[in-house]
């Protein structure tokens, strides 16, 4: 079972406690043969975050994952976890971390009691309150095996492993393939209430609405790059606003074409429809020298902003 869990007792006795950034990747290049999988990372996420890393399939995501966890190695590059060498330090990062993989390789014959029985028993223990609370609030029934479950519902037991380690960081890839939008919804609470807690969760997807209603800030991955990185917000500021105005003569359209940012020019009759990038002080500039009917800007549609993301960067 590719899983790892944690105490949150073993955080006060590990090295590289207190500030600092939960994670720091500097350069990270990971080549499998002649694939370049990842061609040049740097980013830090900072402790109490929900960072979300987003991209389509192939960007990366699983293979910055893994070189985190030390399931791979670098071809070059460097990565701090919570302050540590995942590799020299591998077992206190791995005490200290829960991470759920994307593709779930789960002991087939044990029931989910069973499963969080052992795991617990391998970290110390767990709380029987917290585990029946989450089985509950995933809508799990811990005593069926692993082989008999569905695929969204052996998700939920790798989430319920992950939440119920307490730990320091979570690393979370594709964490809600297979859940219905109601559990996808619950799922989003309990990694509120995890970052409430102090806890660091990295969030790694291809849907851009969970990473949206979850994340601090975000990373956009592409091709093995980050090619965007900041806040809902800030993307939001690079998004493109679809533009219409209305002119009480003929369209200035020799001016119009000269404003930067705006694209995609109709002009019929009297209105203009366009998409603007940027900001939007160039238009209104020549506006103000003619007789406007009525403007319309809409807001952007973050689900565009990010393809168009993906578009600028291939
Ligand atoms: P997905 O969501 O589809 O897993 P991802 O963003 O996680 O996408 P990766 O799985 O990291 O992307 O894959 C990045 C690139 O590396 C892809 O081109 C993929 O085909 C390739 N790749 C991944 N694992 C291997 C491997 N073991 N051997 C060769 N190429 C690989």
């Amino acid at each position: 079972m590719t899983m790892q869990t944690s105490t949150a007792g073993a955080a006060a006795t590990s090295a590289g406690t207190g500030a600092g950034a939960a994670l720091r990747i500097a350069g990270l290049v990971k080549d499998y043969g002649p694939v370049h999988a990842v061609r040049g990372i740097d980013l830090e996420v900072r402790r109490g975050e929900v960072f979300g890393f987003l991209g389509p399939n192939g960007a990366g995501k699983t293979t910055t994952i893994r070189c985190v966890l030390d399931l791979l190695r670098p071809t070059a590059g460097s990565i701090e976890v919570l302050g540590l060498d995942p590799h020299a330090d591998g077992v206190a990062v791995r005490s200290r971390v829960a991470y759920v993989p994307g593709e779930l390789r789960l002991p087939e014959r044990l029931t989910g009691a069973e499963l969080v029985a052992s795991i617990g028993r391998l970290r110390g223990g767990h709380d029987p309150r917290r585990r029946d609370e989450l089985a509950a609030r995933l809508d799990l029934d811990l005593g069926r095996r692993m082989r008999d479950l569905s695929s969204g519902n052996r998700r939920k037991v790798a989430l319920l492993l992950a939440f119920l380690a307490r730990a320091d960081l979570l690393v979370l890839d594709e964490p809600t393939n297979g859940l219905d939008p109601l559990m996808q919804h619950e799922f989003l609470r309990l990694v509120r209430e995890a970052r409430d807690e102090g806890t660091t969760v990295f969030l790694s997807s291809h849907v851009l609405s969970e990473v949206q209603r979850a994340a601090d800030r975000v990373a956009v991955l592409r091709a093995g790059r980050i090619v965007a990185l900041g806040t809902v917000d800030d993307l939001r500021g690079r998004a493109r606003q679809r533009v219409e105005v209305w002119f009480a003569d003929d369209p200035p359209a020799s001016e119009l074409a000269g404003v930067s940012g705006l694209d995609d020019m109709t002009i019929d009759d009297h209105r203009l429809t366009a998409v603007l990038s940027g900001p939007i002080q160039p238009l209104l500039a020549v506006l103000a020298r003619h007789r406007v009917a009525s403007l319309l800007v809409e807001e952007p549609d973050l689900e565009e902003t990010f393809l168009d993301l993906y578009a600028e960067a291939s």
